[in-house]
């Protein structure tokens, strides 16, 4: 069945070829856009869509989706133009923020739609998509970087050539496909005077993205760990069988604040079961050795998990450990200076 798109559709997921072809009339190349007054509204935007993939709001409420002609026009150009200013960025790890950003964006609107209008956004992505099951081939390739012991084929119902998952899973593989596809398409080729112009926006986003550094990278303080995170390395230190989830969320929410492999590893020898060398694998992994860079699991998937626990008064205001670890910090430092 063809599903129609409507104006807010394009909104939701610009990167759709229809979204994109929504803009064309705009302008003839992006310098000229640009300069518009509508492209200098869209600039502002994309710089704001940037920065908040800097910032990790993965998981925050939905935005609110335009449903005004030219403000869903603003809308997909901000799309089109944070892949340009990040683009012209050329630094990898940005790029990878934008891409899960962007994936994580798309995703939770998913959510909401029927299977008709998830299906037709998920073959636009080359992904065939029908009821629950995935055809073999294209289940595999989209699994390739998913770490979770349940996502491998021999966990998995197969019928005739197709994995059967639920509507859950559909959602996250179709997540994992879009952001895989984003990281593919990018960097752009952008044009040197295009960047030049860009270049006041550029420099905002460099100095938050290196202030946000500073504030991960600075000293490691165990005090300011968020319950979640506090109640793994209780467990790891008890000796408390750890699921594979708990350990991807410790290593990643630790290389996330800016511990390096051996700090690492040097908390897991607080396990009385520790194996340098599977630690240290695991621990490469996800900091990235295999070309993904992986980000500590928000507020809600630790739910989903069951690894959020012992929640204060810090984790009413959060969505993310790493939001919670950088308040709590901050607070302290605080205190400190003050005290
Ligand atoms: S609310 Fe978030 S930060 Fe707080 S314990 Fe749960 S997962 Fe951790």
């Amino acid at each position: 069945m063809k599903v129609a798109l409507e104006l807010k559709d394009f909104a939701k997921y610009p990167f759709l070829k229809e979204s994109q072809q929504f803009i064309r009339e705009y302008a003839d190349t992006i310098g000229d856009f640009i300069g518009t007054n509508p492209g200098k509204i869209a600039l502002k935007r994309a710089t704001g869509r940037v920065s908040d993939a800097l910032g990790l709001q993965e998981e925050k409420a939905p935005d609110r989706v335009p449903t005004e002609r030219f403000e869903v026009k603003l809308e997909v150009a901000g799309y089109a133009l944070a892949r340009v200013l990040v683009s012209c960025q050329d630094d990898r790890s940005i790029i990878d923020r934008l891409c899960r950003y962007e994936a994580a964006r798309a995703f939770r609107y998913l959510l909401d739609e029927d299977d008709d209008k998830k299906e037709m956004v998920a073959s636009s992505l080359g992904i065939h998509v029908s009821g629950r099951s995935v055809p073999l081939f294209q289940y595999v390739e989209m699994v390739s970087g998913m770490r979770e012991d349940r996502w491998r084929l021999v966990n998995r119902e197969v019928d005739s050539g197709r994995v059967q998952v639920n509507r859950d899973e559909m959602n996250e593989l179709i997540r994992e496909q879009l952001r895989v596809i984003l990281a593919r398409q990018l960097p752009l080729k952008v044009p040197g005077q295009v960047c030049a112009d860009l270049q006041p926006y550029l420099e905002l986003i460099t100095t938050a993205y290196q202030e946000r550094l500073i504030e991960d990278m600075g000293e490691v303080e165990e005090g300011s760990f968020p319950p979640c995170i506090q109640a793994i390395l209780t467990a790891l230190t008890g000796g408390t069988n750890i699921t594979h989830a708990g350990r991807f969320a410790l290593t990643a929410f630790l290389h996330n604040i800016g511990m390096d492999k051996n700090q690492i590893v040097e908390l897991y020898c607080r396990a009385p079961d520790f194996d340098v060398s599977k630690t240290l694998y695991q621990v490469e992994h996800i900091s990235g050795r295999g070309g993904t860079e992986y980000t500590a699991p928000g507020c809600a998937s630790m739910r989903t998990f069951g690894l959020c626990v012992n929640r204060d008064e810090i984790c009413g205001k959060v969505n993310h450990p790493l939001n919670y670890y950088r308040r709590k910090k901050k607070r302290s430092s605080f205190t400190q200076r003050s005290g």
